[in-house]
C-alpha cells in the first residue's frame, strides 16, 4: 500500500525510531507513547488489521507473538508489559496496517476497569 503509513515507515520513506527490523516485520518506538517504553512491531507485508489475516498468515503472526517478549526484553522490561492489537473501528484502530503495541515499565493499570 503505497499511501500507508506504516508501510512507508517500514519502507523508510517516514522516519521513526526503529528497535528491529527483518525481513518480515518492523519494530518502532510510537510516536505518543501511553508509558516509558511503548512500542509497534508490525509486519513488512501490508493487512490492514487483524481481521484481514487469514491461514496463510499464521507463520507471520506467529513469529510476531514470539518475538515481542524478545524485543520487550531488549527494550529492559524484565518484568513484563502488555500487548494490544486494536482492531477496526470498533476496536479502536487508528492506523489500518496491522500492529502490535508493546508497552510496558512504570505503573500499568488494569486494561479493564471495573467499578
Ligand atoms: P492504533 O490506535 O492501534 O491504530 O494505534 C496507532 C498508533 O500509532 C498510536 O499509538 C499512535 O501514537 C501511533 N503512531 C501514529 N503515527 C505514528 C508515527 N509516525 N510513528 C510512530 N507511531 C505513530
Ligand atoms: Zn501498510
Amino acid at each position: 500500500m503505497s499511501d500507508c503509513l506504516f508501510c512507508k515507515i517500514t519502507r523508510g520513506e517516514i522516519p521513526s525510531r526503529k528497535i528491529y527490523e527483518d525481513d518480515e516485520v518492523f519494530a518502532f518506538h510510537d510516536i505518543n507513547p501511553v508509558a516509558p517504553v511503548h512500542f509497534m512491531l508490525v509486519p513488512k507485508l501490508h493487512l490492514g488489521s487483524l481481521a484481514e489475516a487469514g491461514e496463510t498468515h499464521a507463520a507471520l503472526l506467529g513469529k510476531m507473538l514470539l518475538l515481542a517478549p524478545v524485543l520487550a526484553k531488549q527494550q529492559g522490561l524484565d518484568n513484563g508489559f502488555r500487548t494490544v492489537i486494536n482492531t477496526g473501528k470498533g476496536g479502536g484502530q487508528e492506523v489500518f496496517h496491522l500492529h502490535i503495541h508493546i508497552i510496558g515499565g512504570g505503573n500499568i493499570p488494569p486494561m479493564v476497569r471495573r467499578n
